[in-house]
């Protein structure tokens, strides 16, 4: 074993130490840590659902109705009717044959990649791919490629035609810079070269498109290009959990075999009422994406009048990049000091040499929030 306190003073002394903050009241834009007030900037809940009293609501009806805990996993007794209709809607909305719940889009990522390769399989994944899907990858004992990001080349010199048959994989929106992986050339290379293709949409679903069905509505991209598409409720929905959608053999594989969907208790049938009307809102509040749009924009354009280094992204995530470590913590730190909170983001999440602000503009933020960052921002930067 690790000499724990040894290793903990390393991670200290470079600056990696990690700590939670609990907060005490969350409601809409604004947390509560340590009795101070912020404007959160730190939050995937982008459309402001987490505290939509609609939800709330539904929550409630779902727990009088069933109960707060599911009781058991799903192939038990764990699944419930909240459960089926919300897997029935998600198919429909997304216009797919089925859909399946997992409690996480973590237990998601690990439960599909391990259930659908064999030993010695290719899987080619994007280099900055989420940790699931990477973990999921070394899980599943395939051979793992991990490709340039972004880069359709060097996954094509990467692919090797000696491997079984394997699989593409890749995050939709990149969790720590919010720009967009080539979802177009993705599909063209899969159909070219017969491989199917999974994503995961946990930033693009809710968020993504005119009517929010995600990457694929953003790029017009057909359905059923995508073999396997993963989405996660705890983001643009409001709630927790996440779900797979793909053709009726893949779902009934993942009943089958998918570890961590058989041996984990169903998550509970109040939330999956509560994201049926996160679906309702999704559908019918499209000024909710528009409102991003128009954050996005107005921070973006302001933080390049302050010379601030900005990732390539036209999404809510908005990375400012900062390199050093404990220069990322003291930024995070000075825009505490202002009311806003920001959190730094370190390696290992991000590459050495590239910790950052990573912020995320909700709807539910307000121009002046947006101003208030900015002025912060400039304040920092004359510090
Ligand atoms: C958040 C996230 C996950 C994990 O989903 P959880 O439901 O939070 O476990 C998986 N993939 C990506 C790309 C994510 O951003």
């Amino acid at each position: 074993m690790l000499d724990l306190k040894d290793a903990l003073a390393q991670q200290r002394q470079q600056s990696l130490y990690r700590q939670r903050h609990a907060v005490s009241r969350r409601d809409n834009n604004k947390i509560i840590i340590d009795g101070r007030p912020y404007t959160n900037f730190a939050s995937n809940d982008y459309l402001g659902l987490a505290n939509d009293p609609r939800l709330i609501e539904a929550f409630k009806q779902g727990a009088e109705r069933y109960g707060v805990g599911s009781g058991a996993a799903q192939l038990i007794t764990g699944y419930s009717s909240a459960h089926q209709a919300l897997e029935e809607r998600i198919a429909a909305f997304l216009g797919r044959p089925r859909a399946l719940l997992f409690s996480s889009g973590y237990m998601a990522n690990l439960g599909v990649i391990t259930s659908l390769l064999a030993r010695d399989s290719q899987l080619l994944i994007d280099r900055r791919s989420h940790a699931s899907l990477v973990d999921a990858a070394r899980l599943s004992r395939a051979k793992l490629t991990r490709y340039h990001t972004r880069d359709i080349s060097s996954l094509n010199q990467q692919l090797d035609t000696r491997s079984k048959p394997g699989l593409i994989i890749s995050d939709s929106v990149f969790s720590m810079d919010g720009d967009i992986a080539p979802l177009p050339a993705l599909v063209t290379l899969s159909q070219q070269r017969g491989l199917p293709i999974l994503i995961d949409d946990a930033h693009g679903f809710g968020v993504l498109g005119n009517t929010g069905r995600g990457c694929l509505e953003h790029f017009s991209t057909s359905n059923n290009d995508v073999n396997i598409y993963i989405g996660t409720l705890g983001k643009a929905c409001g709630t927790a959990g996440a779900f797979v959608c793909g053709s009726e053999e893949l779902i009934e594989t993942l009943i089958q075999k998918a570890r961590s969907f058989i041996y984990s208790t169903a998550a509970p049938p109040a939330i999956a009422h509560a994201t049926l009307t996160s679906l309702d809102i999704i559908e019918q509040e499209p000024w909710r994406r528009e409102n991003i749009s128009a954050l996005v924009k107005r921070f973006r354009t302001g933080a390049e009048q302050l010379g601030l280094a900005l990732s390539n992204s036209s999404t809510a995530i908005q990375a400012v990049l900062i390199g050093d470590n404990d220069a990322a913590l003291a930024a995070s730190e000075h825009l505490k000091s202002q009311g806003l909170y920001i959190t730094a983001i370190r390696p290992p999440t991000v590459p050495k040499g590239t910790a950052r602000l990573r912020i995320t503009l909700c709807s539910h933020h307000h121009k002046n929030d947006v101003d208030q960052l900015l002025s912060a921002l400039e304040s920092w930067q004359a510090a």
